[in-house]
């Protein structure tokens, strides 16, 4: 089985002290691709030197989440501008709205994810998304912009099936963690999973957080070595081989994430 992990937050500090363990772990798990989500500038940015040095095996999104949206200023979309033009670099975000907690006010969370898919659409570069309690507004966004669908993945889907809908009608691509193994919260994902076609699917761990609650023995920091797991638990949601399954993904991963399908030349430092 050989994954791509689309979403995966290495610059965290839980990683500060195994990161490159963790990174090898995952490859010897058969994870032989992760997009190390920038969430901020400075993260966009350390996440981008993080991939540098693990050429062909990091790539990197260049964006700011919506929690961080009250510190960008006139200097934010230059910055995201300059990051995206690295090889590395695979998508516009983490950028989208969030409504379940808040972090920034409502108004400027909208006004810097317009600013960040008008960015995408200047670029032509994909759009990795993050909407949480917030479909309606957030809809009204991409609608207005309109991003061509083929390059827009809302990352991390955990919401309801209204919402799937109509970002399925639109041709967006949708991104499951291992939220659908939670027994409890997942429950309705596990249904609605099915209704995903092969060719708009991609799996992400969104590690450190979302640990998979089934596990065993239990863990609290999530790693994408345990992508292979959610893949078999979305698999048998879908009633589906886990290879098939894992083949389709890659692929479209590869196919969304074009920047992928070219690989960066390993750089002559490297070990
Ligand atoms: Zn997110």
């Amino acid at each position: 089985m050989q994954l791509v992990d689309i979403g995966v937050n290495l610059g965290h500090r839980s990683f500060g002290e195994d990161r490159e363990a963790v990174i090898a772990s995952a490859v010897a798990a058969g994870v032989t691709e992760m997009i190390v989500t920038g969430t901020s500038v400075a993260g966009s940015r350390a996440a981008l030197e993080l991939a540098r040095r693990h050429p062909g095996v990091l790539w990197a999104t260049a964006g700011v989440h919506p929690h961080d949206a009250a510190r960008c200023d006139a200097g934010t979309i230059e910055a995201l501008r300059g990051l995206a033009a690295a090889p590395e670099v695979v998508a516009i975000g983490e950028c989208g709205l969030d409504h379940n907690r808040d972090f920034s006010p409502r108004p400027v969370q909208e006004t810097w994810f317009k600013r960040q898919v008008e960015l995408a659409i200047e670029l032509r570069m994909p759009l990795f998304l993050h909407e949480r309690d917030a479909a309606g507004a957030f809809l009204a966004v991409l609608d207005a912009c309109a991003p061509p669908p083929e390059r827009v993945v809302v990352h991390c889907f955990t919401g309801e099936a209204p919402a799937l809908r109509e970002y399925l009608r639109r041709g967006y691509t949708i991104g499951i963690t291992g939220w659908i193994c939670d027994e409890r919260r997942g429950k309705h994902l596990r249904q609605l999973v099915r209704e995903i076609p092969l060719d708009r699917l991609l799996l992400e761990t969104d590690a450190p957080f979302l640990a998979p609650r089934d596990v065993k023995p239990r863990i609290e920091r999530n790693e994408p070595r345990h992508l292979p797991h959610i893949a078999r638990v979305v698999a048998e949601c879908r009633g589906e081989a886990p290879a098939a399954l894992a083949a389709a993904t890659t692929a479209n991963a590869r196919r969304v994430f074009a920047k992928m399908a070219v690989s960066p030349a390993p750089s002559a430092t490297r070990p």
